[in-house]
């Protein structure tokens, strides 16, 4: 079964994009607020849910906090851009379709994917059946189920990255009356400068949350996780942040992938094997000056934005510009009442200024509740996203008008 979205005359340029992530969201307003008065042009956006998923956040869904209900397809029929709710199940890069669940059938001219990423469940056996996640806000809703049932007992957080380091203290800080074991191979805060990790160990501490580094999880039980070295934690919950996978439809599909299924882009953000299908977010394998970006939001966006500025200067007959970022910070919540921000160097190293306690705690949220209002902006004004800092200094996309 086919459906509408081929329903354009031959004329019409059928711009698809998949996953509306914080980049897939920033690729269709920019590109449908840029194209609006062009009867030509057909922006649409797949997306599993119709609620927006502030992925930033999922640590506070998991310890019952309500966040605000961000409806995607009514900001995108502002823009003027289509939704379709559906799981993508194919991608076909020589037809030019993707398959959707329902059997629905939608074809492109451009293709956007920004598929994002999950949490590597597969690292080790056990985590499947026996951990929760935040990949969704489902996800972090049936934790949350789960904490709050839990009358003692301990929770078992793995990964000491930074999502791992934000989701302990959250559950330490709302569940007193729960053992909050962080368990990873790494230091907490590791990529920071020393004074920022020790802020950041020193809250973990003062919120009793016990830290197990330098040790791998190799195994995931219903009541424990087992260590290298034949140790393990008794465990009542284990919430699992070792590490990120993305779909594997980008290589099913023919498109070239790095060893971790990215799509592998030219400096333009276009897939350098199929230069009609841009890669975004945590989806794409991006290289820059000081080696591959990894995923985060604050490059995301960007990343969409740069994606469609560019789809609509091909529109216009005009060549994409190559795509250049720097990080520039890392927030990380510490409850709700601390927290600590790194400010980086454009590779993410750390510089030597961190921001700590209430200073820090204003500017995560800041940056947490940022992106809808961002788009929202987008709407009226798209040059308003199509800037952001870069090497210390901001850039502006020089056709951002
Ligand atoms: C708890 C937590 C805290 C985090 N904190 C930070 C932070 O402070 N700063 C930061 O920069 N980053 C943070 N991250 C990482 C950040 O959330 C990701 O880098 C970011 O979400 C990537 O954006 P994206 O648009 O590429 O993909 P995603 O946000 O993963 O969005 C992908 C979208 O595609 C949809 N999708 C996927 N597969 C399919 C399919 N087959 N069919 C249909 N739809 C599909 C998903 O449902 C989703 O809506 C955090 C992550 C977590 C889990």
């Amino acid at each position: 079964m086919s459906t509408s979205h081929e329903a354009g005359t031959a004329t019409t340029h059928r711009v698809l994009i998949l996953g509306a992530g914080y980049a897939g969201m920033a690729a269709a307003i920019q590109l449908a607020a840029r194209t609006k008065r062009r009867t030509d042009v057909q922006v649409t956006l797949v997306n599993a849910q119709e609620r927006f998923t502030e992925r930033l956040r999922l640590h506070m869904v998991a310890t019952g906090q309500h966040l605000h209900e961000r409806d995607i397809p009514a900001l995108l029929a502002d823009a003027g851009a289509r939704f379709v709710r559906g799981w993508v199940t194919a991608v076909d890069a020589h037809a030019k379709t993707v398959r959707i669940d329902d059997s629905r059938v939608l074809h492109y001219d451009t293709l956007v994917y920004g598929l994002g990423s999950v949490a590597d469940t597969t690292l080790v056996p056990g985590v499947e059946d026996h951990a929760y996640t935040l990949d969704s806000a489902q996800d972090a809703a049936s934790l949350a189920d789960r904490l709050a049932r839990l009358a003692d007992g301990t929770v078992v957080v793995v990964g000491s990255g930074l999502t791992g380091v934000e989701s302990a203290a959250e559950i330490a800080e709302r569940y007193p009356r729960l053992n909050v074991v962080l368990a990873g191979r790494q230091e907490p805060g590791a990529s920071m400068n020393p004074r920022a990790r020790d802020y950041l160990r020193a809250a973990l501490d003062r919120l009793g949350v016990q830290v197990h580094s330098g040790t791998a999880v190799t195994k995931v039980l219903p009541d424990s996780v087992e260590l290298a070295g034949e140790t393990s934690i008794a465990a009542d919950v284990v919430l699992w942040t070792g590490g990120t996978r993305v779909s594997p439809l980008a290589a099913a599909a023919g498109l070239t992938v790095d060893q971790r299924g990215r799509v592998v882009t030219d400096a333009t953000l276009r897939s350098v094997s199929h230069p009609d299908v841009y890669a975004i977010g945590d989806a794409a394998a991006i290289r820059q000056g000081y080696g591959n970006m990894h995923g985060t939001c604050q490059s995301g966006m960007p990343t969409g934005v740069h994606a469609a500025v560019s789809i609509a200067r091909a529109l216009d007959g005009r060549q994409p510009r190559p795509f250049r970022f720097g990080y520039y910070h890392t927030p990380v919540s510490l409850g709700r009442h601390d927290a600590v921000v790194q400010f980086t160097h454009p590779d993410d190293s750390p510089r030597r200024v961190c921001l700590t306690g209430r200073a820090a705690v204003w500017y995560k949220e800041t940056v947490s509740a940022s992106p809808w209002p961002t788009y929202l902006r987008m709407v009226k004004l798209p040059s308003s996203g199509a800037f952001w800092p870069h090497g210390g200094r901001f850039t502006r996309l020089r056709d951002a008008r």
